[in-house]
């Protein structure tokens, strides 16, 4: 059921376990039958298990520096009225409990501090708790045979076993070991002692704490493991909303039908590359592309043939333009724009003719048409270097004259606002 728990933050672990589908039934289904005991399945278990280490981390870097001291001080007192017990080699068992005690808090704290150790960190905390308790049964029993030291040694064990369950933040298997290993100890002590009527008072006393002590691990690692299925299915649920809003807001910016941007992402990109085109003083080219007699196409065609029509002069158009900072965008119907960025007339001019013969390659059949056997288009290039006093409303409405012109002269070909090299006069506002 254990694993090596990993150093480091949960969320790679949370983000991996919330990418499996099956997740959410399965943590769902726990969260709603609330077994007594509440085992998860193993990638789920692992990530818990790396919770509470990294939760025994934690507790044990604040408390540690609190226990030395308190170890020093108990240390300290025993010096100043009890130094024989440091200097005469009778008192051996005091002497290496003291000595053990020292070894297991830095061992315990070093661990906190090394992220490596984290894996075994549980085995590492049962085994001294465990030669903690045996020392201290062995300090009331066989060192002070008449019982009188016993009660402060079912107390320091009482306070060991307190501090290890619940401030270690073991499982409760591993609680079951410590409760199971004090008792064998004490029921060894009650041995030694020809089972005294006052040490069997004390394993009676100590037999109820631990069954206290063990059921309440018990319900407080049951509540711990509900509440983190709720976490999980909270990242579940939050990871599921960030992927809709990705999509949603690449929907609201792509044209469903053609799968280029639509009007609204265009216009954004149009105040954008306006704005620096504007600060950088480079020309910006617009072309306006409107598939001719589409109406006749729909007519004869059909309405599904129609989009299906749309949807490969989009995608020819596209694989025309050949510089990242070109967008082609639907602007509505059976209208396009394509935004060139630093293009002056001839570049924009070279642009239209390479998506003129884009469309005519593709020979898409519309015998209707009174321009071609295929379907065509026409094209109005506006270009600009933007200035104070020029509008993008402006630059849209001459695109549009200029493909008006192209539709006028017979339409299948481009026209120019202004024809280069003339230089273009902007002298109308708004
Ligand atoms: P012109 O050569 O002057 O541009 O003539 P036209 O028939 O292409 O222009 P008109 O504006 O008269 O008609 C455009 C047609 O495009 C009318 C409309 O039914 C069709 N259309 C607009 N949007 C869509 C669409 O999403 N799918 C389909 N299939 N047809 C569309
Ligand atoms: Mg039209
Ligand atoms: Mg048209």
């Amino acid at each position: 059921m254990e694993h090596g728990s990993p150093s480091g933050s949960l969320e790679p672990l949370i983000a991996e376990l919330v990418s499996d589908s099956s997740l959410t039934a399965y943590v769902q289904n726990l969260i709603h039958q609330k077994p007594l005991l509440i085992q998860f399945r193993p990638d789920l278990e692992h990530c818990f298990y790396a919770k509470r280490t990294q939760e025994f981390s934690l507790i044990f870097r604040i408390a540690s520096a609190l226990w030395l001291l308190l170890f020093v001080t108990v240390i300290l007192g025993t010096w100043f009225n009890f130094s024989y017990i440091f200097k005469d080699e009778g008192y051996v068992i005091w002497q290496s409990t003291f000595a053990f005690t020292a070894l297991s808090l830095v061992m315990l704290t070093a661990c906190a501090y090394l992220p490596k150790t984290h894996g075994f960190i549980h085995h590492y905390v049962v085994a001294p708790i465990v030669t903690l308790l045996l020392y201290q049964l062995l300090v009331g029993s066989l060192a002070y045979p008449d019982g009188k030291f016993n009660i402060y040694a079912s107390y320091n064990m009482i306070i060991i076993m307190v501090i290890a369950i619940f401030s270690l933040r073991l499982l409760w298997q591993k609680t079951i070991i410590i409760i199971a290993s004090a008792s064998l100890m004490a029921a060894a002590t009650v041995f030694v002692n020809d089972w005294q009527m006052m040490t069997l008072q004390f394993l009676h006393a100590f037999v109820l704490i631990g069954v206290v002590l063990l059921s309440i691990a018990f319900f407080v690692e049951r509540r711990e493991r509900l509440s983190f299925l709720h976490e999980i299915l909270l990242a579940i649920k939050s990871s599921e909303l960030v992927r809709i809003n990705a999509h949603l807001g690449t929907i609201a910016r792509e044209d469903a039908l053609s799968g280029l941007a639509n009007r609204r992402a265009f216009d954004d990109c149009l105040e954008v590359e306006w704005d620096r085109a504007r600060r950088e003083e480079q020309p910006l080219a617009l072309l306006f592309i409107d598939v001719d007699h589409f109406k006749l196409y729909n007519d004869t065609y059909g309405h599904a043939a129609g989009d299906d029509c749309l949807r490969q002069v989009g995608q020819a158009m596209k694989k025309a333009l050949l510089r990242p900072a070109d967008t082609v965008a639907r602007y509505g119907g059976e209208e396009f724009v394509i935004l060139l960025p630093c293009t002056d007339a001839l570049g924009a001019e070279e642009v239209a003719e390479r998506v003129m013969r884009a469309i005519d390659i593709l020979a898409i059949p519309h015998k209707r048409s009174l321009v071609a056997f295929h379907v065509t288009a026409s094209i109005g290039i506006c270009n600009i270097t933007p200035h104070e006093h020029h509008t993008i409303s402006a630059f849209l409405e001459n695109a549009d004259a200029a493909l008006y012109k192209a539709k006028a002269s017979g339409r299948h070909c481009f026209k120019h606002y202004q024809e280069p090299p003339q230089k273009m006069k902007f002298n109308f506002q708004g």
